[in-house]
């Protein structure tokens, strides 16, 4: 057996203990004589899997009593509309657009009401965060939206905006879990698991519950409205069974590490290599304002679209697999997510400054 270094957006790597685990566990689950994927989402067995996880989340966010935890299927692009579905009241939101995601949301939400754009960063191809302590927000606004770590670009809010008082919503997906969080200051808080939590096919939604409520948009399918969610504990319907099931064995792996503050301190190590080989390279370049550099996506580029695309080969040969950047953006782009270890990390540093020698 032999592993890469994957610094895949998403699908991305997993903790190898995790995977061995689940392994040693696929044919015959603690002597029940089937896989997870095997059994009832009914079963007593399957009631703890689901019961743990989300007493370990809780534990590792510090999650209060008044928020509800949903596990939910059709990825974080579902929940784009699920926002507006259950929250716009008024049928107006404001959304700061810092990527590709942020505007996907901002798109979707336009279907159902009025989304007003609060702050952009397009004008510099989303290189930076844009400054949202004085936004034009308005008294009929429902909510205010972010994404807060952008996966594209590689920008993450070191602080978050001033809603003026309304609630805060945020997309998470890939900064989920690699830092300690204030949950009271966000009204809702999701991710899709697949980038630093889990395998694919799964949202996590984190939603205040008193937001939780049957007054949804007209047509708001029975699977979308929260409430439906809320009140069967994730179990309305059949959930993504095996992937609550891993994203729990995450959670223990996190709560044994030391939890996120340790996961935080780890994060920062990580990326301060990179960001400081970056700084000083002749060859790459990072592509994002320092102040609002992200943990876990590092975009980088050569200048030179060629070399790039001999970057991406050569890398892989050496066993560092997906450094492409994403297809809008070209470049490079290493995502080092919670699982990724530093030793991968000063492989990439090693290669990219023997790279750097032969190429200059
Ligand atoms: C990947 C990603 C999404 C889309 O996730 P899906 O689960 O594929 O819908 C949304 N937002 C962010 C920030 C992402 O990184």
């Amino acid at each position: 057996m032999s592993r890469v270094y994957n610094f895949s957006a998403g699908p991305a790597v997993l903790p190898e203990e995790v995977l061995k685990e689940a392994a040693e566990e696929m044919m015959d689950y603690r002597g029940c004589g089937m896989s997870v994927m095997e059994m009832s989402h009914r079963s007593k067995v399957y009631d703890q899997i689901i019961k743990e996880a989300e007493a370990d989340i809780r534990d590792l966010m510090g999650i209060p009593d008044n928020y509800k935890v949903l596990f939910l299927q059709g990825g974080a692009s579902q929940q784009f509309a699920a926002v507006p579905m259950n929250l716009m009241k008024n049928k107006k939101a404001g959304y700061i657009i810092t990527g590709q995601w942020a505007k996907k949301a901002y798109q979707e939400a336009k279907i159902y009401g009025e989304a007003v754009e609060l702050a952009s960063s397009a004008d510099k191809t989303f290189s930076y965060i844009p400054d949202v302590t004085d936004l034009p927000i308005t008294d009929d606004m429902d909510y205010v939206y972010i994404c807060e770590n952008n996966t594209i670009y590689g920008t993450k809010y070191k602080k978050l905006p001033n809603t003026k008082g309304k609630d805060l919503v945020a997309d998470v997906s890939s900064c989920f879990l690699s830092e300690p969080v204030n949950v009271n200051d966000y009204a809702v808080i999701y991710g899709g698991v697949q980038k630093n939590v889990g395998p694919a096919g799964m949202v996590i939604s984190i939603i205040r519950e008193d937001l939780i409520t049957d007054e949804c948009l007209p047509g708001t399918p029975t699977m979308l409205k929260w409430k439906t969610q809320a009140d069967n504990d994730s179990l309305y319907n059949t959930p993504p069974c095996y992937t609550i099931y891993i994203c729990g064995k995450v959670f223990k792996w996190l709560k044994a590490m030391g939890g996120l503050t340790e996961m935080k301190k780890r994060n920062e190590e990580k990326a301060a290599i990179l960001y400081d080989f970056l700084d000083q390279s002749k060859l790459f370049k990072g592509t994002v304002v320092k102040e609002d550099r992200s943990l876990m996506n590092v975009p980088f580029i050569t200048g030179n679209e060629e070399l790039d695309a001999k970057f991406v080969a050569e890398s892989k040969a050496a066993g560092l697999e997906n450094l492409k950047g994403h297809r809008t953006v070209g470049g490079m782009r290493a995502s080092i997510y919670n699982a990724m270890p530093k030793a991968g990390v000063e492989k990439l540093v090693d290669f990219m400054s023997e790279f750097e020698k032969k190429n200059s």
